[in-house]
């Protein structure tokens, strides 16, 4: 098997195989191949796991901020210098394009280590002055964090969940998504390469009961999921019901506004980035796009044009712009919307079908006249699949906008500066692109509103969510005391 990893788990800086736990394969979508075996994590494999991350974590946390930066730093070197390889790996795992992965995960993976890693030496609490006495507050880590990832982007999830843990002096077990297994244990073996001491970075494989036991566990500290809705409902209140911290990284059905003063081609786009990059598997996509009426027939001819040539194909050549799903079971899913659209009466642009014989690969599907309440203008696809609807007014674009139980993302195409600024603060969304759409660099927050999450990932608010705040109450004169 042509990725098939040292072993399943990575745990205090060993390679673990346990082979009573369940095996189960990851698959190359493009070909159905086989390229790992692994086994799921048992009660003691989980156990090894956290116990050795609490072990490791005062020690780290007790580094020097300026340490623990030059260890995650080495760390992006090395993820930088193999990029081709472990581009190759999440090519194989995800099947989307190297022309993507070369440039959107480990790499972005790294550019979070890094950033983070140079936050780490600037935190500081604050002094309060208090007349004779004072207080000041110290940043702690929170202890062990778990992470939970999707399969959408396995090794940027590892990394924009590991690099801000790390940096503030927490340890991490991280769990994979089943389907996409192999490159968070690529990175375990990075982070130990770059002088990361044992237990502090850990992966377990395994389903949802994995990840259920690490959630409830009484060694775990905070929770941060990345994945779906209902998912994300059950994680939360598990973890809350044990008052665990948790970030929940979920699903959207994003709108992205196209005015009718956009600059079209901009706009066409970034809607096609929105809707067909990693063949439409992205949690933030403008999957509703609302297309001002008078610049709708412009605007679907020209996205007609530019999606019939969208290069469909093996993803491992590089000239390949879209690769399949990542498993069988999400083209199914996929093509179930595909077929509600039609039966709901959406007009099929392009598109619609799945393309080829073998393979999980669907057409980049565009539907026009969708309206608001289609199935497939409510419910996150997570496939190739772009809805166009129309509209009149901007009061009523917002209004149908908000009108969805996620927010996670926005978008907004207009050359009207007080228009762009005036919609995007309407809009319930946790982040909005103006005249541009789906870009995500470490330095910005990143999370989502109503029920697309809880929490912010990156940027200076990641420090929110992997630290807590000591106050410390300083007496400076005699106690006072009426007794
Ligand atoms: P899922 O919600 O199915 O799974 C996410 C992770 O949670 C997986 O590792 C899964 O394990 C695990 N899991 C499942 N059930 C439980 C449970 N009861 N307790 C703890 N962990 C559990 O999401 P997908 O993997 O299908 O990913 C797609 C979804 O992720 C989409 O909705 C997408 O929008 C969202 N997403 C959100 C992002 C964001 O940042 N907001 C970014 C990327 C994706 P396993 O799958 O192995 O069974």
């Amino acid at each position: 098997m042509r990725a098939q990893p040292q072993a399943s788990h990575f745990i205090n800086g060993e390679w673990v195989e346990d082979r009573a736990g369940a095996v189960f394969d990851s698959v190359h979508p493009a070909t159905g191949e086989v390229i790992a075996r692994l086994h799921a994590a048992t009660p003691s494999v989980l156990d090894r796991a956290l116990d050795a991350a609490r072990m490791a974590q005062p020690a780290w946390a007790a580094l020097a901020p300026v340490a623990r930066g030059r260890i995650l730093h080495r760390a992006a070197e090395i993820l930088r210098a193999r990029n081709r390889d472990l581009s190759v790996l999440e090519t194989l795992d995800t099947g989307k394009p190297l022309q993507e992965t070369l440039v959107a995960d480990a790499v972005s993976g790294a550019d979070a280590l890094e950033y983070f890693a140079g936050f780490a030496a600037t935190v500081t609490g604050q002094t309060i002055p208090l007349g004779r006495d004072m207080a000041y507050t110290l940043r702690e880590p929170l202890g062990v964090c778990a992470g939970i990832g999707a399969w959408n982007y396995p090794i940027q999830i590892a990394c924009w969940k590991a690099a801000p843990a790390l940096a503030f002096g927490n340890a991490m077990v991280f769990k994979p998504s089943e389907l996409t297994p192999l490159s968070a244990l690529a990175l375990a073996g990075v982070l130990q390469e770059a002088g990361l001491p044992p237990g502090l970075f850990n992966v377990v494989q395994g389903q949802g009961d994995v990840g259920a036991a690490l959630t409830t566990d009484h060694r775990v500290d905070k929770v941060s999921l990345t994945g779906s809705v209902p998912t994300g409902r059950k994680v939360y209140a598990a973890a809350g019901g044990a008052l665990k911290a948790a970030t929940m990284e979920l699903g959207g059905k994003s709108p992205l506004i196209v005015f009718p003063d956009a600059e079209l081609d901009n706009a066409v786009g970034a809607a096609m980035l929105a809707n067909f990059y990693s063949a439409g598997q992205i949690c933030s996509n403008g999957t509703r796009v609302f297309v001002h009426r008078d610049v709708k027939a412009a605007f679907l001819e020209k996205l007609a044009a530019r999606t019939a040539r969208i290069l469909l194909g093996d993803p491992l050549d590089e000239a390949t712009q879209m690769g399949p799903v990542a498993s069988a079971a999400q083209m199914e899913r996929v093509l179930s919307y595909i077929a509600k659209g039609q039966a709901e009466g959406a007009r099929l642009v392009c598109g619609g079908a799945r393309a080829g014989a073998a393979g999980c690969f669907i057409q980049p599907t565009v539907f026009a006249d969708v309206r608001d309440d289609m199935v497939i203008a409510r419910e996150e696809i997570f496939g190739p699949v772009m809805a166009v609807l129309d509209f009149e007014e901007e009061a009523e674009v917002i209004a149908r906008a908000n009108a969805t139980e996620y927010g996670l993302a926005a978008g907004v195409f207009t050359r009207d500066i007080s228009r762009a600024h005036r919609v995007v603060a309407a809009l319930q969304a946790g982040t909005c692109w103006i005249n541009a759409y789906n870009l995500t660099p470490v330095e910005m927050p990143f999370g989502g509103v109503k029920s697309s999450g809880v929490g912010r990932e990156n940027g200076h608010a990641a420090l929110e969510h992997y630290t807590r705040v000591k106050s410390v109450y300083l007496g400076l004169g005699d106690v006072d005391a009426p007794y």
